[in-house]
Parts: structure tokens; sequence; C-alpha cells
């Protein structure tokens, strides 16, 4: 694959795919800004070469085709701006202008996903991306699974492409973790469904010492067992549960957790064994003997993967188990960690400990297609491109 570092781009007009999706909250704040901080090295690579910078990104899920201020990446401008010290231009009307450069600025595409034809990856609007530069540098891991005109189509069309520098760093970082995980690995999935980790479950069930199961999967694999009252759980991926805790003996399945009758910051919370759920609770996080397993095996652990809280951590009253994992890790150094996906990245950052993770993947759904072995599209078109 070619890398930014190949080319010679002094002076050339580069545009930059960056996954600049970053939470922002009510007020316009950016809440989490990993992703942007990661993609800040290539940015800073083309201006110390003098390169012409475009930057395009996609925000949330806006519909297509349709102008939205909810999802304008006015902010984020604002963001490098600052980080960047160049002047930041939001453009809006880039596929029917020309784009003009002043010296020392910097242009910003409005979100690309306001773009009718950007998700199916539509031939005219691809070649209007590739007609905006000499060189196209694909750095936005986080959607490489995404066969979009933005990431993938233009790369059929620019005049040379490119892989950027955050792009190059997982996709080593990735694969030299798949090649030889050092062991003892213990991973953890944990968040909403089975259904959409069931193959990155079979992946690490196989490859690691351990797998730790929790969130909505754990209780999906309860419900094989117990009555698991009002919890969150798949119903029709029931199947997919019994499948896998019958063919893998090496997944831990909470044997407590809190459980209660709301979702709030005054829900009554109570500790509760599995098999002792009413029928009006739910499972919102793991109790406190579970907590004492994982901690046990987690310590043994050379390294650790992690994709998905095993509570619900957006409330304090069920993040126990998450701080606890959260706390294993930052506790010894002799740890490789690595952490992928959104909630994980957003829960490990509210105790303020990014800096003490290993590895922090950028990707979601990209890091979990990574891990389970897949091609990814926009990757495999750029190892092509040769
Ligand atoms: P995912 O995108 O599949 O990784 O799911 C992440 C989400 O799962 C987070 O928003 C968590 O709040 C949620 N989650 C984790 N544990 C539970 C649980 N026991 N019940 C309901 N939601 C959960």
């Amino acid at each position: 694959m070619i890398s930014i570092l190949d080319i010679n781009i002094k002076n050339k007009i580069l545009l930059i795919r960056s996954d600049l999706n970053v939470p922002i909250d009510q007020y316009g704040n950016i809440s989490s800004d990993i992703r942007i901080q990661l993609s800040l090295p290539t940015i800073k690579y083309a201006l110390e070469k003098n390169a012409k910078i475009i930057i395009s990104s996609h925000l949330g899920r806006p519909n297509e085709g349709e102008y939205n201020p909810q999802y304008s990446l006015k902010n984020i401008a604002i963001y490098l701006e600052k980080i960047l010290k160049r002047k930041v231009i939001l453009k809006k009307d880039y596929l029917n202008n020309k784009l003009i450069f002043k010296k020392n600025e910097i242009i910003l595409l409005e979100n690309v996903r306001f773009n009718l034809g950007e998700k199916n990856n539509d031939e005219i609007l691809s070649k209007k991306y590739a007609s905006l530069c000499d060189v196209f540098v694909m750095d936005a891991f986080a959607t490489s699974h995404r066969i979009h005109a933005s990431t993938y189509g233009v790369i059929h069309f620019a005049k040379q492409s490119c892989a950027g520098l955050l792009l190059i760093n997982e996709i080593n970082h990735l694969k030299k973790f798949l090649k030889k995980p050092k062991k003892p690995l213990i991973s953890i999935v944990g968040g909403a469904k089975i259904s959409t980790k069931f193959n990155v479950l079979n992946k690490l069930a196989n490859l690691s010492d351990k797998v730790i199961v929790g969130g909505g999967i754990a209780n999906t694999i309860l419900s094989l067992n117990n009555d698991i009252g009002n919890s969150l759980y798949e119903s029709n991926a029931i199947h997919l549960a019994k499948k896998l805790i019958q063919k893998y003996k090496n997944i831990i399945v909470p044997v407590d957790c809190r459980v209660s009758e709301s979702l709030s910051n005054d829900s009554l919370v109570k500790i509760k064994k599995v098999n002792n759920i009413l029928k009006n609770e739910k499972i919102l996080d793991i109790g406190d003997e579970t907590i004492k397993i994982i901690v046990q095996q987690l310590q043994k652990a050379a390294t650790i993967l992690w994709n998905g809280p095993v509570g619900v951590f957006e409330f304090k009253k069920f993040r126990k188990g998450t701080e606890a994992i959260i706390n294993t890790i930052i506790s010894n150094n002799n740890i490789f960690s690595i952490i992928g996906g959104g909630d994980t990245l957003a829960a490990v950052n509210l105790f303020h400990a990014l800096n003490k993770i290993s590895y922090i993947s950028t990707g979601g759904g990209a890091f979990l297609k990574f891990i389970e072995g897949n091609t990814l599209p926009v990757i495999s078109i750029l190892e092509n491109n040769t």
C-alpha cells in the first residue's frame, strides 16, 4: 500500500479523508476529541511538506441530500483551527465551485453525508471528489469498511491515492495483534447485541485464553438458562448464544448483576444472582462477585482486547463493572491493552484513562471487521492500487 510518506506531496493539492465523526453535545462542544487528535499526524505532516490541504469527513447520520445544521462540521472547523493554529475554512458548495486556496489556509469540506450518492458510492460524486485534488489521502480507518463515494469510489478516479498515517498505523497494530498476541490474552466483549458481534466473538474465543462477556450480549447468553426479567436481550439470536456457549469453554459469563426496575440516575439498584431476577427487573451492570472474577482474570493477562461496555455506563449507577475493568487495565503497566469502538472509548474517556491505554483504535465497525479477519474494502482497493 502506498503511504503518504512514499510520495512527493510538496505544493500538491491533497484531499485527506479523515474520520472526524466525534460526539458533539447540545451546546456544540466536542465531548471526546480522540478521533480528531489521532487524525492530526497526517494533517500536520502535509502542512510540514507545504501541501495544499482539503479535509473531508462525515458526521453522524444525516438524511442524504439535505443540509442539516445539527450535523454540520462547523464546530469541528473551529476546533481544528484552534489546535492547528491555521485558518480552517468550512466549504459548503464545493461540488459545483472551484476551490480557491489562500496561503496558510486549510479547507474543510462540509459533511460528505449531505451529498446525494455518498452512501451508494455514486460514480459522478466520486469523480467530483477526485477532481478536487492531485492526491487523495485515505486516513479514515473507522470508515474503511464502507463502500462510499468519499472513501472508496474516489480512489478509482483520483490521479493518485495513498494511505494516511493513521490508517497505516491502525493496520500495522491490528495485524500485529492478530498475528501473535502476547499471551495470556483476555478479550472483553460487551455492548448491546450478540448478533452484531457474533463473528468477532468466535474469532476472539479462538484467539484468546478467556473471553469475558457483558451487556446485552451476556444477557442473551444468560437467557438460555435463566429468567432475565425485563433485561435487554435478543430473542431472535438465542441460537447464536447457544452455539457460542456449546462451542467454546473459555467464555466467562456473569454470575451476578446489578438490576433495577428503571434506568436513571436515581434508580434503586440491587445486586442479584443471575438465577434470581424478577420479571420487572432489568440487568444493567455486572455484580460484585462477577467483578471479582473478571479482575482476577485480567490481572493475569499480558494482552487485553476490549470492545463494548459491560453495563449501561452512561448512568452513574451502572458503570461499576466498566470502571473496574478500566482500573485493572491502567493499574498494570505490563498489560498491553487494545480498545476499539465509540462507546468503549467514551467510557475510558469518562475516567480520563485514554492516555493509559496501549493502543486505541479509532474504529468501531471497522475495528470489529478487521479483528474478525475480513478484508476491508477501502484497504483492499488501496493495496491493489500500487
Ligand atoms: P454496542 O454499540 O453494541 O457496543 O453497545 C453499547 C451500548 O450497550 C452502550 O450504550 C451501553 O449502555 C449498552 N449496554 C451495555 N450493557 C447493557 C445492559 N445490561 N442493558 C442495556 N444496555 C446495555
